[in-house]
């Protein structure tokens, strides 16, 4: 038996590495899209909560607003009514009702006069945040725009390595390919064919048998790491 040549295997393997590379990046581009999207929502969320926020300062100024203009008119009402009044005390229960209204109209204007303020700086501060929401949404735009056009490039990588992969196949001896692809099955990350140094394999790193040495150190055929099932051969 002569020599056995592994130069096309390493070829294959290297090839097919090639292809794993590239097949990690393309499936990494949904899961970096999808985070850069959540983002955006979150963001857009955000933002309408800080509108929604300030509609609710309008709204309370509404009902303010509102309340003054009850007591006015029970204040109008209270008036004509003293206008009919014939006895002095029911007038002047009268009186007394419209004080209390005052008194509350003033309070309620107060509480407008706070609440005006408070929808100054609302409004400042909701239209600065809504600028920087904007901004940062435009930043995970372009990078989903980016993320999209780096995955059409390793999507065209990846088709030119499964190419050069099946090319490096079709000059394999069908038993190193046989093999190989039971090697390739058995174990998930390459690399699957490995020197063996030290007498460590150097794929798991464990010390590989005294048999297993030897195969490798004749090779003469195709032999396989006894802890991992790497292809092992000898480093001339
Ligand atoms: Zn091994």
């Amino acid at each position: 038996m002569g020599a056995l040549d592994l130069s096309s295997l390493l070829i294959l393997q290297d090839r097919d590495s090639r292809c794993e590379q590239f097949r990690r990046q393309v499936e990494q581009f949904p899961r970096e899209r999808a985070e850069a999207e959540e983002k955006i929502k979150a963001l857009r969320s955000q933002r309408e909560k800080a509108q929604t926020d300030f509609q609710q300062l309008e709204v309370k100024r509404k009902v303010l607003e509102g309340e003054v203009a009850d007591a006015e008119e029970k204040i109008r009402r209270y008036r004509t009514q003293q206008l009919s009044v014939k006895k002095v005390d029911e007038f002047e229960a009268l009186n007394h009702e419209i004080a209390a209204l005052e008194k509350r109209i003033s309070e309620t204007e107060d509480a407008e006069l706070e609440l005006l303020e408070a929808i100054d700086s609302g409004k400042v501060t909701l239209e600065r945040v809504s600028a920087e929401i904007a901004e940062q949404i435009t930043l995970y735009e372009h990078e989903i725009a980016r993320l999209n056009e780096a995955e059409v490039s390793a999507r065209t990588d990846l088709k030119e390595a499964e190419e050069a992969l099946e090319s490096a196949r079709a000059d394999i001896a069908p038993s190193l390919l046989d093999s190989y692809t039971a090697v390739r099955r058995q174990v998930k990350r390459g690399p699957w064919v490995v020197p063996v140094k030290d007498s460590r394999c150097q794929g798991c790193h464990i010390k590989v048998s005294g048999d297993v040495e030897s195969e490798a150190r004749r090779g003469h055929q195709i032999v396989r790491c006894d802890n991992c099932s790497r292809i092992v051969f000898w480093e001339r």
